[in-house]
């Protein structure tokens, strides 16, 4: 099942894209619930609604729908209640594309790195990422794989980490570089307004087997610049999660960035940021595209 956060005559609702991917189900008015978000929905559906509503997909009984075509697609979680948890160099092949760059540290790290990114709100599939032209010209890409938690939880097992999982959706890391290296800690350059684009949807766990082996891509403009598959990442999910809740709470709601294959703007000689209206496509097998342009002015 894909979750959609979407706006339909100036009304916020979340909905379920049938098999056809062409029409979106009103959850609400299919389970008879009153969610009134998808924060809310995920802290609180439970395994008979999920099943009546997999049940009613599969079996074509939806009474409540309205085309794709007919809406705008929203982040799917607009306003994360905390900040976007995030994973610098957690692909090999970024981590070494990386390597002698001014403010660059280091090798394949040993540890997972975690920094944090305001999302206030994030944007959605077709958004328009502002280019902040006033105080920088090296904005980047960087799609990832983004873990969405569905239960509290500390010092949680590895073996355990995959009963925190709600689902996955798509992230681009959208970074100002310059800010990034002048403030020496990343959080300010990757949290400009317009800088944490999401979604398309948030594909449930129940979609995928594990270890996740999805395709994972980035175009600008026709360009494919990204391509790896999350099988490649140097921490996989269950060491991310477990290492992430040691002593500290994972919350329902929680989004976890797990970081960016190689052929980012910066591991280019010379680098090749983003230009204003350039689109940048971002794609993960199973879960979608994500697409945004950057602000011509
Ligand atoms: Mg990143």
């Amino acid at each position: 099942m894909k979750f959609i956060t979407y706006q339909i005559e100036e009304r916020q609702n979340i909905g379920v894209l049938d098999h056809s991917g062409e029409h979106i189900c009103d959850i609400n008015k299919e389970l008879g619930t009153e969610y009134v978000d998808m924060n809310h929905l995920i802290a609180e559906i439970s395994d008979s609604e999920l099943e009546l509503l997999r049940s009613k997909l599969d079996n074509s009984e939806i009474n409540y729908r309205v085309p794709l075509s007919e809406v705008k697609i929203l982040a799917p979680i607009p306003y994360p209640k905390r900040p976007f948890f995030c994973l610098g160099k957690n692909y090999s092949e970024h981590a070494k594309e990386l390597i002698g760059l001014p403010g660059a540290e280091g090798d394949i790290p040993k540890f997972p790195i975690f920094f944090m990114k305001i999302a206030a709100p994030a944007i959605g599939h077709l958004d328009t990422i502002p280019n902040h032209k006033a105080i920088t010209k090296m904005i980047d890409y960087e799609v990832e794989l983004a873990i969405i938690i569905g239960k509290d939880g500390i010092n949680i097992a590895k073996q355990e980490a995959q009963d925190y999982i709600f689902g996955y959706t798509i992230a681009n890391d959208v970074s100002a570089r310059n800010l990034q290296r002048k403030h020496s800690q990343w959080v300010k350059g990757k949290s400009l307004e317009g800088f944490a684009p999401l979604g398309p949807c948030i594909a449930h766990h129940s979609n995928f087997e594990t270890p996740l082996q999805l395709a994972i891509k980035c175009w600008v403009n026709d360009e494919l610049r990204q391509n790896s598959n999350t099988q490649n990442l140097i921490f996989d999910i269950p060491t991310i999660i477990s290492e992430l809740s040691k002593g500290m709470y994972l919350r329902k709601g929680d989004i976890i960035l797990t970081g960016t294959p190689s052929g980012v703007g910066l591991g280019f000689k010379p680098y090749k940021f983003l230009q204003p209206g350039d689109t940048v496509k971002c794609q993960i097998e199973g879960i979608g595209v994500l697409q945004n342009t950057l602000a011509i002015d």
